[in-house]
């Protein structure tokens, strides 16, 4: 494949790396090399947390190929907590469950398989953040169903 634009897409995929533009301080991802608010360089390298929520959403029931094992899936473009907007598979969701304003964090896993020796690709998911006590709290707090 391109083993340079591999390469320079490394930082993007795997650990969420934007960029800061050192003119008006304005949050880029993906880094652009160049604010698109004042046009002056922007290449400080700034690490985004992972952790956002849910702006929009779809179930892709046909997808390309390459995806076929996934399908149907859902691609959701995600407000990260930094402020930009990033489009991204979800995972560990099932399409009912998704709505918008769901809190999501960024995990890696496998985004396809290519060709017939199976070369997989990884990189960035978004998961429901796991809020255990706040859902426990929920449960309990729910009034207790009566039987009609
Ligand atoms: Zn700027």
């Amino acid at each position: 494949m391109y083993p340079a634009r591999t390469w320079r897409g490394r930082s993007q995929r795997y650990r969420l790396e934007g960029e800061i533009c050192e003119g008006c301080g304005a949050r880029l991802f993906p880094p652009r090399d160049v604010c698109p608010e004042c046009q002056r360089p922007a290449r400080t390298p700034y690490p985004l947390s992972g952790r956002g929520e849910v702006y929009s959403y779809t179930v892709v029931y046909e997808p390309p190929a390459g995806y076929e094992e996934q399908a149907p899936y859902i691609v959701a473009l995600i407000k990260l907590e930094e402020g930009p907007l990033i489009s991204a598979m979800l995972t560990d969701v099932e399409p009912e469950e998704v709505y918008i304003g769901m809190p999501v964090e960024m995990v890696t896993r496998v985004l396809h398989r290519q060709g017939e020796h199976g070369v997989i690709a990884y990189g960035y998911k978004f998961r429901p953040i796991l809020r255990r006590t706040t859902a426990a709290a929920a449960m309990s707090s729910q009034p207790a169903k009566v039987a009609v």
